[in-house]
């Protein structure tokens, strides 16, 4: 058993309340800071493939995340006249080479299963981050914004894409945020009969995709609107009004259901905005902070497996802490254990998500056939290089790389 540490975890989206849940098994005295007044239970559909799945039923929460999952028959690729073209039923096992899952979940209820898993044994600061941290060799200081100063052993940043905490302490310099020049606004909107059970794809020219997903028990449908556009990083950082605007801007004359969705999106109170981009950081630890989840090696909403990885980060994190006195020793097995995953998740097809999202009419019919043909072949590897081409709704690949046991 190993020396009990104070460890702090900025950030209570996915990767830090997990690892929190692992470390307080460790005996471990931990903290969560999030930025948010409250628990930030929202988003859309996502999904837990690979070896995620391993890590959350390591995290004994596998159960109470099916009961919450949200499946749909299926995905229809349809036209701007709503005439499908290809069709993918959903597969029935994790492995099998189809794009939609058979466990999906709403972001928000996978946050709320964990948080309610960690509360007892973590301590929660919500409204407040970090400003400061100060390293003295046998610890490091911690400043917040809004409470007082305190010392801790480690220090976690799991607080997203845009990482505050990271740039405080390894300086933006060292941090690149690899643009894929695409920006998605997702939100739920009514659920209307013309939404039927099937999830629903429609380019349209510009590099625009807009996508509906039933959740018809809830009388909601998960719409997104996905553009290609070298201003995804402005796009992403503009304030929430600001955002509808532009969105409905680039969406006004797309036809299909986005004059609804726009109409809805004025609306919505769990609107949110992400940038298609990567995390490349040539380390993830300086001292005794260490990067975790999208803070430190975002794949991308593309990849199809931010939320996978950032559960084998947490998994990986957790274990080396609980299994080794030294936090830099901890935090370096840490590193080489978790890159092969990492390097595996941020490998996308040349092209994406450009390939996916064609500019012009014809590139929309050009693509729709590969489709049509795919879905002819649904279940080959026609099917699964597919996946890969259309994630988030593509399943987790790299059934090749084992998780350690600790
Ligand atoms: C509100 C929200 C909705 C999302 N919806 C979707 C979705 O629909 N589909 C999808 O694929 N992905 C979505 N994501 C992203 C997805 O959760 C992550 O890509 C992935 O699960 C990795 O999780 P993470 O814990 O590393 O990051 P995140 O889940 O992004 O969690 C980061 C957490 O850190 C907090 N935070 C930010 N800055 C600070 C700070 N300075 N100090 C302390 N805390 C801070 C954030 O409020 C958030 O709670 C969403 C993220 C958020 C925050």
């Amino acid at each position: 058993m190993v020396k009990p540490k104070r460890i702090l975890i900025a950030g209570g989206g996915i990767a830090g309340p997990s690892c929190a849940l692992l470390l307080a098994r460790g005996g471990h005295r931990v903290t969560i800071v999030e930025r948010a007044r409250h628990l930030r239970a929202t988003g859309q559909q996502i999904d837990v493939a690979g070896k995620g799945v391993d890590v959350v039923k390591h995290m004994g929460i596998w159960d109470a995340l099916k009961e919450r999952s949200v499946g749909d028959a299926g995905i229809k690729f349809v036209d701007q006249e709503n005439r499908s073209w290809a069709d993918f039923p959903v597969s029935t096992g994790s492995t099998a080479a189809s794009f939609v899952k058979e466990i999906e979940i709403l972001r928000g209820d996978m946050v709320e299963v964990i948080y309610e898993r960690t509360r007892e044994c973590t301590e929660y600061m919500f409204g407040d981050q970090i400003t400061a941290v100060t390293d003295h060799g046998t610890h490091a200081t911690v400043s917040f914004e809004r409470s007082s100063v305190r010392d801790f052993d480690i220090v976690i940043a799991a607080d997203g894409l845009y990482s505050r905490t990271r740039d405080l302490v390894f300086g933006k310099s060292a941090v690149c945020i690899r643009s894929l020049d695409q920006c998605a606004a997702l939100m739920s909107i009514p659920w209307e009969e013309s939404d039927g059970t099937w999830s629903r794809w429609c380019n349209a020219p510009g590099g625009r995709c807009a996508t509906t997903r039933p959740r018809v028990k809830e009388g909601l449908t998960g719409a997104y609107l996905a553009v290609m556009t070298k201003d995804s990083s402005r796009l992403a950082r503009m304030s929430v009004e600001d955002q509808k605007h532009e969105f409905a801007k680039l969406f006004a004359d797309m036809g299909w259901e986005a004059p609804r969705m726009v109409k809805e999106m004025m609306n919505a109170d769990d609107f949110y905005v992400s940038e298609t981009a990567q995390t490349k950081v040539e380390s993830w630890a300086r001292g005794r902070v260490a990067l975790l989840g999208d803070a430190g090696y975002c794949p991308s909403p593309v990849s199809g497996q931010g939320t996978t990885l950032a559960f084998v980060g947490a998994y990986v994190l957790a274990g080396c802490i609980n299994s080794c006195d030294e936090y830099h020793e901890a935090l370096s097995k840490y590193e080489e254990q978790v890159k092969p995953f990492v390097d595996k998740a941020q490998q996308l097809i040349t092209g994406v998500p450009g390939i996916a999202n064609p500019q012009t009419g014809f590139g929309i019919r050009v693509f729709y056939s590969f489709l049509w043909i795919g879905s002819l072949l649904n279940g080959s590897r026609v099917a699964g290089l597919l996946g890969r081409l259309l994630a988030p709704l593509a399943p987790m690949f790299g059934k090749d790389l084992e998780l350690p046991h600790f």
